[in-house]
């Protein structure tokens, strides 16, 4: 068994970036080499601009490489739960740019004929208590009146044309889904990004920053070199580090765990999945699930509130292989080539935060839903150093800081395990 991601397995970088020449001078520096970074880097190449992208690792080292592939519907609050915040015609417009952000990987998969292996199957919510079957039918009631989201119900006895399990109450389908092999569209990203004239500098950790000035320039410093950037956009998601103080207050990094099986015969992936639906359910310690361009069954969740580390994988791997069984008895003697971890940058309030602080810019904060929303932020931030800061919708959400937060998130995951758990038991 691989204690690796299986896409950046399956995927060939587009290049080796870890000797390139570290610009004096650049007019944009980008931190962070998931999609947020690359696609802030491409998009503000392709606008004119200097652009050197800075990455600690190797570009698609953090969750960008390591995520479910699922680019889904919907914020990571429920919509109904996000009227009641921010009030009917808000929540609508946030909706909607979870819709326009799959969009924009579909125009990009199309417009440069990405072999990515995208595909529209739809993404479907799965009710594991009964309680949260009503919640979901109230959902989809208003998703249809207010949104237009051409979502469906399947129920309890209908269950089997979409799952091969009795474990759920119902689910709810919304077609627009998508998924795709997220190592090989980073590493299209990446070449898009070189193409467009950015640079790329892998094993560049920014370790310190100064300000020149009140404005937006600042001197970033790597091992590599120093380069002085006339704007800095942060993309360093759960990975946000102590130069990005303010930044790093902000985010919770919370474990993800995913396990990989081998591939399956092709009548039992019909079983499982029929309609190749990207999938996850309705608790707080979520499961979520689809079938891999080559039909593995990929199975992951929150197994616990924890960091990623080799053996707090394993660990994590383990209960979640005990859960795969028990919402799929049928794959008991599949068996699992890859397990591993990453880090989801949770919020407060589990939107995205992104804008400018201090004169860094920075998008961050997807809690677990950025597969399409870290692509499309980067687009976003790319027009807002351009100077169009009305593309953000965010940008007047506050950005709570965390309580007694500084940068140490054992604390907050044993509080918040405890707290969530506490509420899949009692809803
Ligand atoms: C296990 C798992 C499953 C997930 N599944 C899904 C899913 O199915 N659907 C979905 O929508 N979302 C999912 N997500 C979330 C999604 O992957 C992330 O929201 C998204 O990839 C964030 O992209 P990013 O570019 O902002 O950050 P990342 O991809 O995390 O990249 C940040 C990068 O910043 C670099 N960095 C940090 N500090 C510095 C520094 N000082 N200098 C230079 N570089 C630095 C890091 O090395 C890292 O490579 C999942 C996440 C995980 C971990």
């Amino acid at each position: 068994m691989k204690m690796h991601s299986y896409w950046l397995d399956t995927a060939t970088p587009s290049g080796d970036y870890t000797q390139t020449e570290i610009p004096k001078e650049v007019d944009v520096a980008v931190v962070g080499g998931g999609y947020t970074g690359l696609s802030a880097a491409y998009h503000a190449a392709k606008a004119g601009k200097s652009v050197a992208l800075l990455e600690a690792h190797e570009v698609m080292w953090g969750a960008s490489g390591r995520n479910g592939g699922m680019a889904t519907t919907g914020l990571a609050v429920g919509f109904r739960d996000a009227i009641k915040r921010y009030g009917e015609q808000r929540a609508i417009g946030y909706f909607r740019e979870y819709n326009a952000a799959i969009d924009l990987i579909e125009n990009l998969v199309a417009e440069h004929d990405l072999d990515v292996d995208y595909a529209r199957t739809g993404k479907m919510t799965l009710a594991y208590k009964e309680s949260h079957w009503a919640g979901l039918q109230q959902s989809a009631e208003a998703l249809k009146r207010l949104v237009d989201q051409p979502v469906q119900l399947v129920d309890r006895a209908n269950i089997r044309s979409e799952i091969g399990s009795d474990v759920y109450y119902g689910a709810m389908v919304d077609p627009l889904g998508a998924g795709m092999h997220v190592g090989k569209f980073g590493h299209e990203l990446a070449r898009l990004a070189l193409e467009a004239g950015a640079t790329i500098h892998e094993r560049a950790e920014v370790t310190d920053l100064r300000r020149i000035g009140t404005g937006t320039m600042h001197d970033l410093t790597t091992p590599r070199g120093t380069v002085r950037a006339g704007k800095v956009i942060v993309g360093t998601s759960g990975y946000t580090g102590k130069p990005f103080g303010w930044m790093q207050r902000r985010v919770i990094p919370v474990g993800s765990f995913i396990v990989v099986t081998e591939p399956l015969p092709q009548v039992l992936v019909d079983e499982l999945l029929p309609n190749r639906r990207m999938a996850s359910d309705s608790k707080n310690f979520i499961y979520y699930f689809r079938i891999t361009p080559d039909n593995r069954l990929l199975f992951g969740g929150r197994a616990r509130f924890a960091l990623s580390d080799p053996s707090q994988d394993r660990e994590s791997g383990e209960i979640l292989k005990r859960a795969m069984h028990y919402v799929f008895p049928q794959t008991r003697d599949a068996r699992i080539d890859y397990m591993w971890g990453g880090l989801v940058d949770i919020s407060m309030d589990q939107m995205v935060h992104a804008g400018q602080h201090d004169g860094l810019f920075y998008s961050l904060n997807y809690s677990g839903h950025g597969v399409q929303m870290a692509n499309y932020m980067g687009k976003v931030m790319a027009e807002v150093v351009d100077g169009k800061p009305e593309a953000n919708i965010w940008r007047d959400l506050k950005n709570p800081w965390i309580p007694g937060y500084f940068g140490n998130p054992w604390l907050h995951l044993r509080v918040g395990g405890a707290y969530f758990g506490l509420q899949d038991k009692l809803s």
